[in-house]
């Protein structure tokens, strides 16, 4: 059994998103051995089925060597503090202050990783994605919110609490009050998927693609992403969630982004070979589940 157990692992990651979870569990994309999905309602349903999930699974496939838990934020990550593996100030309704991780130790024995959705997401598509071979790169959600995730040198970026890349401030086109509830005309509260919505009057989904909104949106997110350049010098960055389905967003902002950095920042990666350095995830769907499974190992390796 324990000869299994160490060269079979067996991971299940918790992708816990504002308005639905999906669990797995396996070793990697080519080995998932299980997946749920289910709607986001109270922490006590919801954590419940995660923990009903994993108990099927270790009943299914033995047992469990680690879990990662990649979850909406705000959160606490620090293993050092008290309130490690809180979500805590979450504007989501019921969620504010819920002890996650005490929530699966109650029955679970085991390593428990737990990390913001866009830092999962980022270890994921390092692992197996469009991030392998780097050690210095960031993930960004556009979709219901914008979050931001990634590594340098090697690290998931951790500090204070996490990153908030999606609060960062911008030169606005408009007089557009922007919808964050905090800071109004945020990058969030102007580009995010609801933002759009609110602007334009029609969801994001239903604009095409010579639709005005989309030139604005471009514009928003190059402005942020010269602002991470100059910050935080990504050899590769991954532009992720339900806006980017939009793929003629690619183009036009890495277009912006040459045309707005103008040449100061001197790498190839940039002048010449950027359709390779601004780039969509390569796990597609399961860029989160399968990050969250990534944490769980990172727990053992
Ligand atoms: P979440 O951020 O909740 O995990 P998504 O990444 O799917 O979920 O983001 C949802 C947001 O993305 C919504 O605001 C929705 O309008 C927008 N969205 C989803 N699909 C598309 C699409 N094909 N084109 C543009 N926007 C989209
Ligand atoms: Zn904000």
């Amino acid at each position: 059994m324990q000869e299994t157990h160490r060269t079979n692992p067996l991971f299940a990651g918790i992708e816990a998103g504002g308005t639905k979870f999906v669990c797995a569990a396996g070793s990697g994309p080519d080995d998932l051995r299980a997946e749920v999905q289910f709607p986001t309602t109270t922490p006590q349903e919801t954590l419940g089925r995660v923990v009903d999930f994993l108990h099927n699974v270790q009943r299914a496939h033995g047992p469990l060597t680690a879990i990662g838990v990649a979850a909406f934020g705000p959160l606490d990550p620090n293993p050092a503090s008290p309130t490690f593996g809180y979500i805590t100030s979450t504007p989501k309704s019921g969620w504010a202050h819920t002890d996650f991780v005490g929530a699966l130790r109650q029955h679970f024995d085991l390593p428990i990783a737990f990390d913001t959705d866009v830092n999962g997401a980022a270890l994921g598509e390092w692992r197996w994605g469009a991030a392998q071979g780097l050690d210095t790169f960031i993930y960004l959600t556009i979709g219901t919110g914008i979050g931001g995730g990634g590594m340098v040198r090697g690290h998931l970026l951790h500090g204070l609490i996490h990153p908030e890349m999606g609060h960062i401030r911008i030169a606005q086109q408009d007089s557009f009050a922007g919808i964050c509830p905090y800071h109004g005309n945020c990058l969030e509260g102007l580009a995010a998927g609801p933002a759009i919505e609110h602007r334009w009057g029609e969801k994001a989904e239903n604009l095409p693609p010579e639709h005005p909104a989309w030139d604005v949106e471009a514009d928003y997110l190059a402005q942020a992403l010269h602002t991470f350049i100059c910050t935080l010098s990504p050899q590769r960055i991954i532009l992720g969630g339900g806006v980017m389905n939009q793929r003629h967003l690619f183009p036009r902002i890495r277009q912006r982004v040459q045309h707005s950095l103008n040449g100061y920042v001197q790498s190839p990666a940039i002048l010449r070979a950027i359709d390779q350095y601004i780039v969509p995830p390569a796990l597609g769907k399961r860029a989160g589940v399968l990050g969250a499974m990534a944490l769980a190992e990172s727990t053992v390796s």
